[in-house]
């Protein structure tokens, strides 16, 4: 473990009576790519810092290699284990790229040769080699998220920290950036911990996500086993589409892809409602009485419906809640 957060609580110091990180416990492996997933206000932010040594638990505590972090080692952690990249780039304006990556060497009196050497090798890892003499103002949104990112790896960090690198970029500039990280961190090995409310981007990219939920870790996994065995309801309607049916007190949660439209006797049957195509697969809602069940099926089995037609609906594949 680089990172372990044992029985972690925070509540900012305004609002005493608000847990903001309730009881939390994880380890973070070396070399490994996390997303911590979760809605707005859900306590992303609050763990990133916590996680960035930029203030301490209020119980439980942080180990770094498998020593807790003191206020005493506070300082040290931050300029030397652990960058933490901010959702807004924080470069400077008044400094032009080079200058902005250097800053940080500089105040590490590392020789003026190998801050070069160092600048030119992080620029081609983020596909910015050329840009050295231009200022940020002259830079698109992806591109100085890739400046900003170059000058947290310059730092060597064992761990970056990423708070919604891509959120403010558009979707086809995200999807390269997001390779682009993929790529690094697989390159360096470096521990890279990022986060997100967008689940598709979690699901993608992560080795490991965690869901959180009102300050709490909901489910730790890997994409899949988040999306095939999601723990809790909560989990389970906010990773990939789900249908929801009550019944009898419970819970039963089944994905578009596990519905299975077919004429024999089934778990549930209705009427086509809409049938749209997607690309090579197609939805078909059906209504259920008052519930509408979402499936995806393929275009030859869609071409054989029509909207109004009585079908029987089969669940390949149920969560139970
Ligand atoms: P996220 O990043 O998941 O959107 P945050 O960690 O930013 O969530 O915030 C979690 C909760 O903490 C929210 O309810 C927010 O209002 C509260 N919060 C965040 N920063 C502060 C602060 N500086 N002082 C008081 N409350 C805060
Ligand atoms: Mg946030």
């Amino acid at each position: 473990m680089i990172l372990e957060v044992k029985n972690m609580s925070y509540y900012y110091k305004s609002q005493r009576d608000k847990l903001i990180l309730d009881h939390v416990s994880y380890g973070f492996e070396c070399g490994k790519l996390y997303a911590i997933l979760g809605p707005s206000g859900s306590g992303k932010t609050t763990l990133l810092s916590l996680l960035a040594g930029l203030d301490v638990p209020i119980q439980g505590e942080i180990c770094y290699d498998g020593k807790p972090i003191t206020t005493k080692d506070l300082a040290e952690h931050r300029c030397h284990h652990i960058s933490l990249v901010f959702q807004s780039y924080n470069l400077w304006t008044h400094m032009t790229v080079y200058e902005n990556l250097a800053f940080g060497l500089k105040l590490r009196k590392i020789p003026k040769d190998q801050i070069r050497a160092d600048i030119d090798k992080h620029l081609k890892l983020v596909s910015m080699s050329g840009f050295e003499k231009k200022y940020p103002t002259q830079l698109s949104g992806g591109q100085q998220q890739r400046i900003a990112i170059a000058r947290s790896l310059l730092l060597k960090p064992s761990v970056l920290l990423l708070d919604e690198p891509f959120s403010a970029l558009d979707a086809k500039i995200r999807q390269q950036m997001r390779e682009e990280l993929k790529k690094i961190q697989a390159e360096l090995g470096i521990t890279v911990v990022f986060v997100t409310h967008d689940q598709e981007e979690a699901m993608a990219l992560s080795h490991r996500i965690v869901v959180m939920n009102k300050g709490k870790f909901e489910q730790v996994g890997t994409p899949t086993e988040v999306y095939d065995n999601p723990a809790t309801k909560y989990v389970a309607s906010f990773i990939g589409e789900m249908n929801f049916i009550e019944k009898d007190g419970k819970t039963i949660a089944v994905r578009p892809e596990d519905v299975a439209i077919t004429s024999e006797p089934a778990d549930i049957q209705g009427c086509v409602r809409t049938i749209m195509v997607l690309g090579h697969y197609v939805e078909v809602n059906v209504q259920c009485g008052d519930l509408v069940v979402k499936c995806f099926v393929d275009r030859d089995q869609s071409e054989r419906l029509t909207p109004g037609d009585p079908v029987n609906l089969k669940f390949l594949k149920t969560h139970i809640f």
